[in-house]
């Protein structure tokens, strides 16, 4: 199967063809950088981290170039700045650390490029006088504004009239614009804010220019594929689309255009100006990163999903199952050899296709997440009537096979038992490593009534040992949630 996509200009799922294979090249608008994220905006960067991983082994790792942008000039980062008494760049730098630690926790590959805005004035200022050339724009009372009436296109990807958008009231009227559709390109600063020199007076540029000139700037145009959260196809992206094929007379700015649907709580879409928000700086306090991930892409990255406590103790659960499976098989194989010839398998061969084919259906995360539970459904049967030679080389086989389907999903990349053990210091590490290292010796000894007491001090510190002939493991016992 060859990936296919579904893409919100045209409507339609298209077979993904990208302009240059040994470049293929995606952008994804990133965060503002005035806030933690929420999981909300958690949700486009594992969704797009999924197609990053699975574009990198379509093409190879080299040939695809993610740009996703720091938005680090704005009004929310200024009104911070203000309420904080600190500059900017405090407010920047500390949440764009924040924004890494945070994604890095949920499993994402940084982006092969992370533009800051502040560091692409030039190219916006350039893109800004090319617009003015070509008569799309046009500079009142200190704005630069794009000029609507200019682009035939206007509102083709959110498939809104002029009139709809004026009716709707999601445009904002002012005296200096020739049509209440026409948006900013660059406007003046207020007191106290950052502000750049330009022709047309000292100011700052308009958000949706800066991702034309990010995209511009890092990946060149037409770029192959554009990503983002449903909420900005209007007028975000209409913007950037608008601004782009006018600058360059471009008849195409991105090949397919993909958006992810909104993260809900109650039916209500999770958003800061709600207040309905939950950090993804706190909840990687209490869960591991591993299972938001996981509830992230239980659902279709077009269909909504509601965030529930019960979706991640359940995300968690299903982990807790796969790694139950891995920890199994790796005790079992232990030091002993298998054949590793996993891809002349053909059962094992055609359980690795369908999850690739699940993702290169419209990233079809639910199907790829079954097909992970297939292959651990099988390694468990294997494991249930281990013993024979035969069965050792399949067992090696499946596991080999669950950990290779489970890197494409960003999933099962770490040991079992730092999976098991996820949670516990490093104090309580230590601590049971020693008890375990003495109930060993106890149990060398024939001292039972010691070995006994040990267990009952480690039961009470929530931890559950499992033995197996070459020692014991352990793990914490609510690690289900
Ligand atoms: P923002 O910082 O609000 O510009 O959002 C950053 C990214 O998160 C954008 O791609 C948004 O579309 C996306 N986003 C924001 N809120 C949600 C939500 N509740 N569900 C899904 N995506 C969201
Ligand atoms: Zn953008």
């Amino acid at each position: 199967m060859t990936l296919a996509i579904h893409d919100t200009l045209s409507g339609e799922k298209r077979p993904f063809t990208p302009r240059d294979p040994s470049r293929v090249t995606m952008y994804v608008c990133g965060p503002t950088v005035y806030n933690f994220a929420h999981i909300g905006n958690a949700r486009p960067v594992v969704v797009f981290d999924t197609l990053f991983r699975l574009l990198r082994q379509t093409y190879g790792e080299g040939a695809v170039i993610y740009a996703r942008n720091i938005t680090d000039v704005d009004d929310k980062i200024n009104q911070a700045a203000i309420d904080q008494g600190v500059p900017i760049s405090v407010i920047t730098d500390r949440f764009t650390d924040a924004y890494h630690a945070d994604m890095d926790a949920l499993g994402a590959l940084r982006p092969t490029i992370e533009p800051r805005a502040t560091a692409h004035i030039d190219a916006m200022l350039a893109m800004i006088g090319r617009l003015i050339e070509n008569k799309a724009a046009y500079a009142a009372e200190g704005h630069v504004l794009f000029d609507t009436q200019a682009f035939p296109d206007y509102g083709k990807l959110s498939g809104r009239s002029i009139d709809d958008m004026i009716a709707g009231a999601r445009v904002e009227v002012a005296p200096y614009k020739r049509h209440p559709a026409d948006f900013v390109l660059w406007k003046p600063s207020k007191p106290g804010e950052p502000e750049w020199p330009s022709a047309w007076g000292a100011g700052r540029p308009g958000w949706h220019l800066e991702c034309s000139a990010m995209v511009e700037t890092t990946l060149g145009l037409p770029i192959d594929i554009h990503g983002g959260g449903h909420d900005l196809i209007f007028p975000h992206h209409e913007n950037e689309i608008a601004q782009s094929r006018c600058a360059d007379h471009a008849p195409v700015y991105a090949n397919y255009w993909m958006h992810n649907g909104f993260l809900t709580m109650d039916a209500e879409k999770m958003s800061k100006s709600l207040g309905n928000v939950l950090l993804v700086h706190d909840l990687i306090k209490q869960v591991p990163g591993e299972a938001i991930r996981w509830a992230l892409l239980s659902a279709h990255y077009r269909a909504p999903l509601d965030w529930t406590g019960d979706l991640l103790v359940q995300s968690r659960k299903s982990l807790d199952g796969l790694y139950g499976a891995l920890q199994d098989a790796n005790t079992l194989l232990g030091e002993n050899d298998y054949d590793p010839e996993v891809w002349d398998q053909p059962q094992v061969a055609a359980k690795l296709t369908a999850i690739r084919d699940a993702l290169e259906d419209d990233l079809n995360t639910p199907r790829a997440i079954a097909g992970l539970f297939e292959l651990s459904k099988a390694l468990r049967a294997l494991l249930n009537d281990a013993g024979e030679r035969e069965a050792l080389n399949q067992i090696g086989l499946y596991r080999d096979a669950l950990v290779a389907a489970g890197s494409l999903l960003g999933f099962l990349q770490v040991d079992p038992e730092t999976w098991f053990q996820g949670g516990a210091d490093d104090d309580l590490k230590t601590k049971v490593e020693a008890l375990l290292q003495a109930r060993i010796e106890a149990r060398k000894a024939k001292d039972w009534p010691t070995a006994d007491r040990i267990r009952d001090e480690l039961n009470a510190l929530n931890v559950v040992v499992m033995d197996n002939p070459e020692g014991a493991t352990w793990r914490l016992a609510d690690s289900a949630g």
